[in-house]
Formats: C-alpha cells, structure tokens, sequence
C-alpha cells in the first residue's frame, strides 16, 4: 500500500462492509488515494492535512437518485391530489404547469436538491418536463443549476415529454432542441398519448439519432394486460441499446400472473434492462380501482433482483400531485420498498442500499467512477450507525456527506431526556 503521508485528509475507522475489518480512507485531488485496513500504526497524513476518526462508522458511496422530478417538487402546497388518482395527478400538475416561471423551477429544484443533498445524494438523474404549455423553461432552470451545483452534485438531464408528444403537438421538435441544449437521454411515457407504439417509435428514433440512452415511464398501472415493456424490450435489443434502457414504475408487472411475469422478466435479462421500482408514487396512486384491492401496484422486486436485472429504487416526486410526501432521503424510500415488495427482513434487507447506490450507479451508467476504492471519486456518506445491518431499519442520521472528497454537510441529531 502506498504510504498515506500524501494525503490531504484521512477518514480513520470507517466500516465499508457486513464484517470486513475497519479501513481508513485516504483521500487526495478529491479522490480515494489509498483505502487499507485500519493498522495499529494509524498512518499520519501530511502536514496541515486533516484526520477524522469514525469510529466504526457504516460509510456507503454517495447515494444515486436515479429516478427525480426536480421541476415539479414542491407543488403539493399549491394544489394537492384530493383522490389520489393517476388522471388527477395529471390534469393538476398540468393545470399548475401553465403558470409556472423559469425561476420558479429553479427555486423549487434547487429547494429538493439541497433535501437530497442533506441526506447523503450525490448524484441524480433529473426528469426535465418538456412540452409546448411549459416550453424549454425547466431545461434552462435545471441546466443552470447542474453547472451552478457541479461541485456538490453529478445531475443527468431526461428530456421528458410528461403530456406524450402526437398528444401535445409540438413536442418533438421541442425535445430535439432540449436535446441540443444539453439533454443527457430520451424519456418518454407511452402510457399517455394517442398511440403507444408510435410515441416509442419516436423516442427510440431519437436516442438513436443522439447516441444517447433512454429513461421510460412505463406500464404504471396494475392492469396486467399492460405489457408495453415487451416492445420497450425488443426496440432495446434492435436499437443496441442494452444496459442503457431504464424504465420506471413498472407496475404492471406485479399484476401479472407468475408464467407471463416469468416471460417478461426473461426479456427484460437479455435486454439489459434497468427497472426503478419509484414505491412512494406507486403506492399512492395505484391499487384504487378494486375493492378490496387485489393490486397494490408495486414491480415484482425480488423476482427481477433474482433473474439478474438491475433494479434501482428512486423517490421519483417530492411532495406534489403524484406523491404526497418524501423529504429527498433515499434511506426512507428503501425502507419503504423494503416494506412494500416483503423485503425487510433480515434475510434480504441487506440488498436494499444497493438498489440507490451500485445499481442506481450501473442505470446511470457511471459505475467505473462510482464506488469506494482507490482512484475513484471521493463521494461518499458516513451514517451515524456502527452496525451494517441497522442502515435501513434504523434509519440512521447522515454524520457527514462529502463529495469529491470535500464535506458538504454534517448532520447532527441529539436527543435531550426529561425524564
Ligand atoms: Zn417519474
């Protein structure tokens, strides 16, 4: 191991794995310099460089919001969705849509940012909405604040027709000029426009034309007989788009029965799909229409995670039209799909804080800068928890998140008895 007298900072005692010994993280130019067993000689950094003891602290990599409407965060407190219906959220988000100023984006992105930021996120894939009623506005707030945040913060840019495109004329045009402007991939949402295959048509076309991957909203609901993700998968396998295709939600799935889910599942393996399962939306709006619901319209998680897809999970909305709550921390999310898809046991809990770190890291396709070994970025979150196991059921508080090897905020918690 190379000496540590090089580094500029040095986080002693962290404990990066289940039962691993404690390592010390060495960091230099922002990045991981040297990650060793804790030895009895604590190596001593540079002169007028930094030592900070852990303690046994759990450290994870920077969590990845994968899945995140930065644009319309927020907007609960203008309008909220009384029924809880997937037509209301729509028909809200688009009414406060119309009124909306590029500054006002802007102020409400940046607000959810700094949530994210807060709780141990840094990295996301934001979900910019793009159509004639909103114009190009959300993508110059967000490409401001992806360069005034380029220190504290990676964001990927989705150009995001939320109101379909033949449905909204003028959309595609408007989406290849976002696109021009700095967008990173193609979403789409087949679910609502005139004709399904026609909006995917025009999605694949321009990912192709872009070079870029595609992010979907896909089959949210729990009709079973919505199986868009079957030509989602064989546009993938005929564009040579595998490992660069996400879709969220997925919901439909969970409907089906066990041999078609099967099926699917199997197509969705040799596409190399991405599926963000996004619970604190889906939970919301779906499973309202039986009685007593049969569906509570959630993806089959533990059945994709067990053929080998990569599956991610996103908070997807901060407090507006399509989800009530969320406060930017992925920690609660995973709780919550750890609950939601009979996965908060002790026997599988432990794969939760992988889908919104590794896997969320593979769907946005940084994984070769992503992780705690040396030479990689120095992004990472040191929780106030000793014990592996406790990270989602104790729902730690973050101590310190730092990017590029720099601490951009520590959270302290303190409980004062009175009895
Ligand atoms: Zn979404």
């Amino acid at each position: 191991m190379e000496p540590m007298s090089g580094a500029e900072v040095v986080f002693r005692r962290a404990r990066v794995d289940a039962d691993g010994p404690l390592v010390d993280l060495a960091i230099r130019d922002g990045k991981f310099f040297s990650v060793g067993p804790n030895g009895e000689k604590a190596p001593e950094p540079a002169p007028g460089s930094e030592m900070v003891d852990l303690d046994g602290r759990v450290v994870l990599p920077g969590f990845v919001e994968s899945h995140i409407h930065l644009d319309k965060a927020f907007l609960e407190e203008r309008r909220p969705n009384l029924t809880g219906s997937l037509q209301d959220a729509i028909a809200i988000t688009l009414d406060l849509k119309a009124s909306v100023t590029k500054e006002d984006i802007r102020a409400r992105s940046e607000r959810a940012l700094r949530l994210l930021l807060r709780h141990g996120t840094t990295r996301i894939r934001a979900q910019v909405e793009v159509d004639p009623i909103v114009g190009l506005k959300g993508m110059e707030a967000t490409l401001e604040l992806k360069e005034a945040c380029r220190d504290q913060v990676g964001i990927q840019i989705v150009v995001f027709p939320q109101e379909g495109i033949e449905q909204q004329p003028g959309t595609e045009a408007l989406m290849r000029e976002a696109m021009r402007m700095g967008g990173d991939l193609v979403g789409g949402v087949p679910y609502n426009d005139h004709d399904a295959e026609r909006h995917l048509d025009i999605v694949f076309d321009m990912a192709v034309e872009f070079g870029c991957g595609v992010d979907l909203h896909l089959d949210f609901s729990d009709d079973p007989e919505d199986r868009c993700i079957e030509s989602v998968a064989r546009r993938t396998v005929a564009a040579g788009l595998q490992g660069r295709v996400a879709v969220g939600h997925l919901t439909s799935l969970g409907s089906m029965d066990d041999e078609v889910a099967s099926r699917i599942i199997g197509q969705i393996v040799e596409a190399g799909i991405t599926v963000i399962p996004l619970p604190a939306t889906d939970l919301f709006l779906n499973g309202h229409g039986e009685r007593p619901a049969r569906h509570r319209g959630l993806t089959r998680v533990r059945e994709l995670l067990t053929a080998g897809v990569n599956v991610a999970v996103a908070s997807n909305n901060i407090r507006n039209a399509f989800t009530p709550s969320g406060n930017g921390d992925l920690l609660e999310i995973g709780l919550l799909l750890a609950h939601a898809a009979h996965m908060s046991g002790a026997a599988e809990r432990g794969v939760i804080p992988e889908l919104f770190t590794h896997h969320a890291a593979r769907a946005l396709g940084v994984e070769d800068a992503y992780g705690i070994a040396p030479g990689k970025p120095a992004d990472f979150v040191v929780l106030e928890e000793k014990n592996w196991d406790g990270i989602i059921i104790d729902q730690p508080e973050k101590r310190f998140v730092v990017k590029n090897g720099r601490v951009l905020a520590e959270n302290v918690s303190e409980t004062r008895w009175h009895v």
